[in-house]
C-alpha cells in the first residue's frame, strides 16, 4: 500500500487534556460496526458504563451537555484510561487524521477542525510538499471499478494544480482562478469522455500565465462581483446545520456585518480589510487551497466531477476570508459593542481615521478556520449542500466565481 501525505503530518502530537477545544465535545461521535460489535460484548467495569454511555441505535456516544459521555472533567477519556488504547472506535483512533482510500493508496492529511492540526497546517509557511512511503506489509484488495486511468489523470492534474497554487511569484487570486479554470476545462473531457486530451491541456497551463490574463481580461467578469457571490455562498453557508452548538451564537450578525450595508460599502471595507491583513490573506488563500485540493480533488474518480471538487477548494478560501473580515469587522466598526450586528461601513467614519487598523491575530485565524472546518467538513450533509449548491447554481458558475476570485484586484 502507497502512502501519501503532506510533510508536515508527522509533527502533530494530540495535547489531550491541555487542548482547549477537545474534540469529544460538541458533535457526535460515530461508532463503526466493528468497535460496537466490542462494546456490546465488553465484560468488567466497563460493562455497565458501555450499557448507559453509548446510543445502540444512532451508533454513536451519548452526550452530556454536548459533551462525550466518556470525557471526564480534566478533558481525558474514561473509556482509554479504562479499557486502553485498542478500545477506541475508529473515529478516536484516527482522528484528526482524514483518509482518502484509493485502489492501492491512501491518501492521509490532518484535518483543520482540530485547532493543534490547524496550528501546525496555517503555520506552516513554506510550500507544502507530499511525501509517499510504501507499506509492503499491507495488501490492497483490488477493485474492479476503480476507474485508474481516471484516477491517474485526476493525480497529474492535481500535480500542476500544485504548481500553480505554489507559484508564489502570482498574486494568489491569479492562481486560484487558474486552478479554477483549468479543473473547469478537464471537467469537459471527463464529461465527453476525451480523457486522452488531458496531457495537452496540462501543457498549455503550463507558463500560460500572460495568455490566461489576456482570457481573463476579455471573459466578461463585469457583470459579476465578489459582493453578489459571497453574499450566496455565504446564504448557503447559514443554511447548515450546525455541529457545535456554540457556533450560531458566534455565526449571528456576520451577514449583517458583511452584507448588510450594501455593496459600496462592502467593498470598501473589503480594501480596508485587505489593506491591513493582505500579506496574511495572500498566504492563507494558497493553504486551504492545497489543503482541500489534497483532501478532496482526486475523489472526483469516485463521482466524475473534477470541477466540483475545485469549486469547493475556491468557495471554502472565499468563506474562510469573509468569516475572517467579519470577525475584524467587528473589532473596528465604530462605537462597538453598541454597532455589533448592524449594517455598518466602516470606511466612512471609522478606520480611514485610524492611521492603521490592527490585523488579525493569527491565534484568532487558526480558530476561526477550524471552527468553520469542523462545520463544514466533519457532516456529509453540508458538504453534500455546499457540493450540491455549488454545481447546480448559476449564481456559482465559472464567471461568477472568477470575479468572486480577483475582484478587488479590478476595483
Ligand atoms: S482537538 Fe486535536 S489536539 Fe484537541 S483533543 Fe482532539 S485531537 Fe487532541
Amino acid at each position: 500500500m502507497l502512502y501519501t501525505y503532506p510533510h508536515y503530518y508527522k509533527k502533530f502530537q494530540c495535547i489531550a487534556s491541555a487542548c482547549e477545544d477537545t474534540c469529544c465535545a460538541g458533535w457526535a461521535i460515530t461508532i463503526d460496526p466493528k468497535s460496537l460489535e466490542k462494546y456490546r460484548h465488553a465484560k468488567g467495569g466497563m460493562k455497565a458504563r458501555l450499557k448507559e454511555s453509548v446510543d445502540w441505535k444512532q451508533k454513536c456516544f451519548k452526550q452530556r451537555e454536548h459533551r462525550c459521555a466518556f470525557l471526564n472533567d480534566d478533558n481525558l477519556c474514561d473509556l482509554y484510561t479504562g479499557m486502553g488504547p485498542d478500545s477506541l472506535c475508529w473515529t478516536c483512533k484516527t482522528y484528526p487524521r482524514h483518509i482518502e482510500v484509493f485502489d492501492g493508496v491512501r491518501e492521509v492529511s490532518l484535518c483543520l477542525s482540530c485547532i493543534e492540526a490547524a496550528r501546525i497546517i496555517l503555520g506552516t509557511k513554506e510550500p507544502v510538499r507530499f511525501l509517499s512511503s510504501e507499506n509492503e506489509k499491507e495488501e490492497s484488495c483490488e477493485d474492479e471499478d476503480f476507474d485508474f486511468f481516471l484516477y491517474t489523470k485526476l493525480q497529474e492534474t492535481r500535480d500542476v494544480i500544485f504548481e500553480i497554487l505554489e507559484n508564489r511569484g502570482l498574486s494568489s487570486e491569479l492562481r486560484m482562478a487558474m486552478c479554477l479554470s483549468l479543473a473547469h476545462d478537464l471537467q469537459r473531457r471527463v464529461r465527453d469522455e476525451k480523457l486522452y486530451e488531458v496531457d495537452g491541456l496540462l501543457k498549455r497551463y503550463h507558463n500560460c500565465t500572460a495568455r490566461f490574463c489576456h482570457r481573463l481580461a476579455s471573459a466578461g467578469l463585469e457583470s459579476y462581483s465578489r459582493f453578489e457571490t459571497a453574499s450566496e455562498l455565504y446564504t448557503v453557508f447559514e443554511k447548515m446545520e450546525p455541529l457545535d452548538p456554540a457556533w450560531p451564537e458566534r455565526r449571528d450578525g456576520m451577514d449583517e456585518i458583511l452584507y448588510g450595508a450594501g455593496k459600496e460599502a462592502y467593498e470598501a471595507n473589503r480594501r480596508a480589510f485587505l489593506t491591513a491583513n493582505g500579506t496574511r490573506m495572500e498566504l492563507l488563500r494558497e493553504q486551504i487551497m492545497v489543503y482541500f485540493v489534497f483532501g478532496y480533488f482526486c475523489g472526483a474518480v469516485y463521482n466524475d466531477n473534477p470541477y466540483g471538487k475545485m469549486k469547493l477548494a475556491v468557495a471554502a478560501a472565499i468563506l474562510v476570508e469573509e468569516l475572517l473580515m467579519a470577525e475584524w469587522l467587528k473589532e473596528n466598526l465604530p462605537g462597538r459593542p453598541e454597532n455589533r450586528g448592524k449594517a455598518v461601513s466602516v470606511v466612512p467614519s471609522g478606520i480611514r481615521g485610524k492611521a492603521v487598523a490592527a490585523a488579525l491575530q493569527e491565534e484568532q485565524i487558526v480558530d476561526l478556520v477550524h471552527c468553520f472546518s469542523r462545520e463544514v467538513e466533519h457532516s456529509d450533509e453540508n458538504r453534500g449542500l455546499l457540493e450540491d449548491e455549488l454545481v447546480k447554481r448559476e449564481e456559482f458558475c465559472l464567471k461568477a466565481l472568477l470575479a468572486a476570485v480577483i475582484e478587488w484586484k479590478r476595483a
